[in-house]
């Protein structure tokens, strides 16, 4: 596939991490006689994130958010690209060497109740990465799952109970103090509310700053909600089909979306801005399958936008002619469109657009 991203500035220099045109691919079928198909779900991705910056990273589900989790964190060996962490090249470590940093990186998954073994109780699992990493005596460790516990708001009495007697958000916590345990430097947190209760979320979401803000955390936060992302980062990445589309600090993103699949998303946010300018684009139609990416723009099939140029030239994400050069846009005609001398393709994508743009 062609490289369609150029390494955009850092969030905030110096970098904790730094991801350069990272590419996942997994090849499917295929066998002794027969080539596979080729599923690129991570396509040239670049971005870095500072020590206490959140990166958001939003989409559909199956853009590739999880699998970019996992090959930077190099729980899969990535395809090509560069990962470099706390200053060092980590892209081609083998599991020996991610070790020692594996204690720096942690993961809060989606669903605590199967990343948290129900047949041990919040103590054993709290103590769990102290004794892989050899960490204290018993005692020690005792003291530190009690503080541990504390911090994310739950009893010391959870200590001796199992993680199918706690709530949804209460397992979650308990997800969160194991990832804390170590004191990592990078908290990627993987759909990390999606499962929970609006108000659940946002107390959720206030424990991760607070913990951010005590540590100089840096988060790289998954989600496939714009709305829940916005009050949480500092920058927000959007991805379609295994690409970074659209890369901004969070207000400009929310004031001044230019690509038309990020206006798509915060159109379908329940309660839009409504002093948002845009005339936000429909999404049409389902994401097509990312072993058969359509050629040029990924998103063309479902641009009402679209033009030639879209299926012959992939576009690259860059800031050109953006007046906030932390701005990086992938669109062909996104300064036209934003003018208006760029009109949506048929009579229908346009009357839908003027009837969300005449809602908002
Ligand atoms: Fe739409 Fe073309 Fe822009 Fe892609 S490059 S978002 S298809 S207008």
């Amino acid at each position: 596939m062609t490289d369609v991203n150029q390494p955009p500035p850092s969030v905030a220099p110096p970098a904790l991490l730094q991801v350069e045109q990272l590419q996942q691919y997994f090849t499917l079928g295929g066998g002794l006689l027969k080539k596979g198909r080729t599923l690129y779900a991570v396509d040239g991705v670049s971005f870095s994130l500072a020590p206490g910056k959140t990166l958001g990273l939003v989409g559909e589900s199956g853009c590739g958010k999880s699998t970019l989790a996992r090959a930077l964190l190099k729980l899969q060996e990535p395809t090509g690209g560069r990962i470099v962490f706390d200053g060092q090249d980590i892209t081609a470590y083998s599991p020996r060497q991610m070790r020692p940093l594996r204690q720096q990186m942690q993961l809060v998954f989606q669903d605590p109740q199967e990343s948290l073994n129900s047949r041990h109780t919040v103590e054993t699992i709290l103590q769990e990465p102290f004794v892989i990493h050899g960490r204290g005596t018993r005692a020690e460790r005792k003291v530190w799952t009690t503080e541990l516990l504390a911090r994310v708001g739950l009893p010391a009495s959870a200590l001796g109970r199992y993680p199918h007697e706690f709530s949804g958000g209460q397992r979650q916590r308990i997800g969160i103090a194991r990832a804390m345990a170590l004191k990592p430097k990078l908290l990627v947190c993987d759909e990390a509310v999606s499962a929970l209760d609006v108000s659940v979320q946002s107390q959720i979401l206030n424990l991760l700053l607070s913990l951010q803000q005590e540590h100089q955390l840096a988060l790289l936060f998954i989600a496939h909600d714009l709305s829940v992302v916005k009050h949480i980062s500092d920058d927000i990445a959007v991805m379609y089909l295994g690409r970074i589309i659209e890369l901004a600090p969070a207000d400009e993103l929310y004031h001044h979306p230019r690509h038309p699949y990020t206006q798509a998303l915060l159109a379908a946010i329940p309660r839009p801005n409504p002093r948002q300018r845009f005339a936000p684009a429909m999404l049409i139609g389902e994401p097509p399958s990312p072993a058969n990416p359509p050629s040029g723009c990924h998103f063309r099939t479902r641009c009402p936008y679209a033009g030639e140029l879209c299926a012959k030239q992939p576009p690259r994400l860059n800031s050109e002619g953006l007046v906030n050069k932390e701005h990086h846009v992938a669109c062909h005609y996104h300064q036209q469109i934003a003018e208006g001398s760029r009109l949506p393709k048929s009579a229908a994508d346009y009357d839908n657009i003027a009837s969300l743009s005449s809602s908002s």
